[in-house]
């Protein structure tokens, strides 16, 4: 039997990965509903591969607005971004 667990594991697997993905590129382009924030709020507690995603959106997104410097750019995002600047 498995006890009560003090934290809420978090989902290793989104199973709606294109519709939040759908969700964080609208909610970083400001054009979320509050309704669409607050879903995501709750949403990104219980699900890993989310977070992730909307950290790394959201790191694409500024540095392609040259909003940062290199702080948080890991490889995996100026990969990324040199995707997205040459598609
Ligand atoms: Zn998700």
């Amino acid at each position: 039997m498995e006890g009560r667990q003090a934290t809420t594991p978090k989902k290793e697997s989104c199973d709606q990965q294109a519709k939040c993905l759908k969700r964080i590129q609208s909610i970083l382009d400001g054009g979320a509903t509050d309704e669409e924030k607050q879903y995501f709020k709750d949403h990104i507690e219980v699900c890993q591969p989310c977070i992730d995603m909307y950290n790394l959106e959201k790191c694409i997104k500024e540095a392609l607005q040259g909003k940062v410097e290199k702080k948080c750019c890991p490889e995996k995002i100026a990969a990324a971004i040199q995707a997205e600047i040459t598609k």
